[in-house]
């Protein structure tokens, strides 16, 4: 017989999705085509560059850009996002993207022909799919991942890195929505010095 949560849980799932349609999971952001901030070359002159960018970023058909925003061109329109420039410790301010919603972001993502923040396309991080006791095996995946596809980087600084990869965290991810490879690529340079060719 069937447990009276269950049951109940059944009957509630259904009356919900007769309401409002069948629960569509929210994208995973690693895996939504987006666009770093820092991979953009955003003028310190006065002038306003036109650039076609359709190599690296598919999605898009062309882009204007001056110090104060950039236009991109894609799905037969035009989003404009203006720059806010934040005050670093050490040397020039560094550009984000202002969304639409008001939010200074260094990454918009690509989803339903609209560019947005990560809030705005509804998008969350892998690591949010995990569960608690998993998030540490992610991390261990990412490391192993960036010790793979990193190079030139000093003895000591490896080394030290691969004293983070634990045996017990090594296991296996067992969840078909994390399998994708661009979840295991690493997002972070974890303090090292060059450039992540791989993004
Ligand atoms: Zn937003």
């Amino acid at each position: 017989m069937m447990p009276w949560q269950l049951k109940v849980g059944l009957h509630n799932k259904r009356e919900r999705e007769k309401k409002y349609g069948p629960q569509v999971p929210k994208p995973l952001a690693e895996l939504l085509p987006q666009i770093n901030v820092s991979d953009l070359q955003v003028p310190r002159d006065h002038k306003t560059y036109i650039e076609n960018i359709s190599l690296r970023f598919p999605h898009l058909t062309g882009m204007k850009i001056n110090r104060f925003m950039v236009s991109f061109f894609h799905s037969d329109r035009v989003q404009t996002f203006r720059f806010k420039w934040i005050k670093t410790n050490f040397g020039y301010p560094r550009p984000a993207f202002i969304c639409e919603c008001g939010s200074p972001v260094i990454s918009l993502y690509f989803r339903c022909t609209n560019l947005a923040c990560r809030r705005c396309t509804n998008a969350i991080y892998a690591s949010q799919v995990c569960s608690r006791d998993k998030r540490p095996c992610l991390q261990v995946q990412r490391m192993h991942m960036f010790l793979k596809l990193k190079t030139g980087m000093w003895k000591s600084t490896r080394q030290r890195l691969e004293t983070r990869i634990t045996a017990t965290a090594r296991q296996e991810l067992k969840s078909k929505r994390l399998a994708h490879h661009s979840i295991q690529i690493p997002s972070s340079n974890y303090c090292t010095r060059g450039a992540m060719h791989w993004r």
